[in-house]
């Protein structure tokens, strides 16, 4: 074996793109170019905590929060271009929308998301009564105001093309600047999961992006690393979050805890609320009354039901809230944001875990996150509900595995045993909506996140798991690749188009 493929195969330590065209062109003359192929050479995770962890409004983090996202990043083009060009003629703004954004785009609320964006608006902070009342009224005429200029808008500036799309991404929207009636530029957005934004002809990681300090892009050279290195985990992730976001520790840990109370304030809303969820499917809250159930169980000793009753409440809350437009934060997106708040929640309440510890864990959770969106997809619409639900599940089973005293092996044991047994779920929502089967699918989801915890806990003396989470997360994609389009936030097939909607009273 030559040295640059023996080094190719040792290779478990990510490396940046500046040194990945380095290598290359070394590898290029001495190694055997049949087996050492470029994209065998993995790019570092430069990821932040807050751009996986983002506050924005429900239902949805790729149909929602990444099309308002969408729509404010064109709105400072367009005030750009007037700045150079002036203000002079008629001019408007078309949006076109394509794949699953056009199959569902109605139910998720993607074109009040996208006018939203245009007046100026962020998923943070936007009023979600504002936005939730948006082109209520047909015919109505909006005037999003661009500096001097406010151009008109209505539901007729959004086509939703339901039959085709020519892009390369499942979640499409383009945006064009008409200056009298004339296309004068336009750009192209894909919305790739949990409110993440790429735009056509722009690459996501550059030599300019911040670098984490300690480089990994799986599990396996992340546990490399922490060897080497002789950190803890939590250490090393803070370590990569000052470095990529230019913040202090303190500073990290104070927005941390912002999130963490947008997640605690989103169950506990939830707790509180009853009725019928907006959207004309019926759907009856039920976290109250879940949670009225569990306190019952706990009166008469009956300890297991109180566990997973507390547990489904908690995810019912967070779930209900993000289908009625609230305020959640995506966990890894919106559909899924019901899971790792009911977990927190359970960990604070009922185990009375420190918020300083649940900082920590989530933090934890995060890098899992990162690893299954670096290697695979956190996107419904790329992958199915497995990429979902499946990736919050896996997160939840690390934090539940941190904050009870379990080292990084079995932290991803646990991710690894919780993302495995989602294998294969199809995202089907019905009419749409993020209701059926996405609200009790987040209780499932926390369940078995606590169950994978425990089973990965209870591996004491039998050596290293079978699979290991990097596969797991490969077999993942790969499965999400071979699930016809029917399954991927097409509201085309499953749930979605086998029975009558509005007639079920919940699910
Ligand atoms: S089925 Fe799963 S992936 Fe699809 S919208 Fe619902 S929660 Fe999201």
């Amino acid at each position: 074996m030559n040295n640059g493929l023996r080094y190719a195969r040792n290779l478990k330590q990510p490396i940046t793109i500046k040194q990945c065209k380095e290598n290359w062109r070394y590898f290029a003359v001495i190694a055997d170019k049949a087996i050492l192929r470029v994209q065998n050479i993995r790019v570092m995770i430069c990821t932040s905590f807050f751009e996986l962890f983002k506050i924005g409004p429900g239902p949805s983090s790729s149909h929602t929060v990444g099309p308002m996202r969408a729509g404010n990043i064109f709105r400072e083009l367009v005030l750009q271009y007037f700045t150079h060009f002036g203000t002079e003629g008629n001019y408007r703004i078309r949006c076109e929308l394509y794949g699953a954004l056009a199959a569902t785009g109605h139910g998720h609320g993607t074109h009040r998301a996208i006018l939203a964006g245009l007046f100026g608006q962020i998923p943070q902070t936007v009023n979600t009564r504002w936005l939730s009342n948006l082109f209520e009224t047909p015919g109505q005429m909006y005037m999003p105001d661009f500096g001097n200029l406010k151009i008109p808008f209505t539901e007729h500036d959004i086509f939703f093309d339901y039959t085709h799309n020519p892009y390369r991404h499942p979640n499409t929207l383009k945006l064009v600047l008409l200056h009298n009636f004339r296309p004068v530029f336009e750009r192209i957005y894909y919305s790739v999961g949990g409110g993440f934004i790429e735009e056509e002809g722009n690459i996501a990681h550059t030599a300019n992006t911040p670098q984490p300090r300690y480089a990994y892009h799986n599990m396996d050279s992340l546990l490399w690393v922490l060897e080497e290195q002789g950190l803890t985990i939590e250490e090393l992730l803070m370590q990569n979050e000052i470095a990529i976001t230019g913040l202090s520790e303190a500073e990290i840990l104070q927005q941390i805890a912002r999130i963490l109370a947008v997640m605690h304030q989103s169950v506990q809303e939830g707790l509180k609320k009853e009725g019928v969820l907006p959207g004309g499917l019926n759907v009856y809250r039920r976290a109250k009354g879940m949670y009225e159930k569990a306190l019952q169980h706990t009166q008469h000793g009956r300890h297991a039901e109180a566990l997973f009753a507390r547990l489904n409440a908690y995810a019912l809350a967070t779930s209900e809230e993000n289908a009625a437009g609230q305020m959640v934060v995506t966990a890894p997106t919106n559909g899924a944001a019901g899971v790792l708040p009911a977990c927190l929640e359970y960990l604070r309440n009922d185990c009375l875990v420190p918020e300083t510890l649940l900082q920590k864990g989530l933090l934890v959770a995060g890098m899992i996150g990162f690893i299954i969106k670096e290697n695979a997809s956190i996107s419904g619409a790329e992958l199915g509900c497995m990429a979902e639900v499946g990736s919050a599940a896996s997160m939840a089973a690390a934090l539940f595995s941190f904050c009870n005293g379990g080292d990084i092996h079995q932290i991803s044991t646990a991710a690894e045993i919780a993302l495995e047994h989602h294998l294969g779920m199809t995202c089907d929502p019905i009419k749409g909506l993020v209701q059926i089967p996405c609200i009790e699918r987040n209780a499932n989801g926390a369940i078995k996140a606590y169950n994978a915890y425990l089973l990965a806990a209870g591996r004491t003396g039998i050596g290293k798991p079978v699979i290991s989470f990097d596969q797991v997360v490969e077999v993942m994609r790969q499965t999400g690749q071979d699930l016809s389009h029917k399954y991927k936030e097409t509201a085309t097939g499953g749930l979605a188009t086998s029975f009558g909607w509005g007639n079920m009273p919940g699910s």
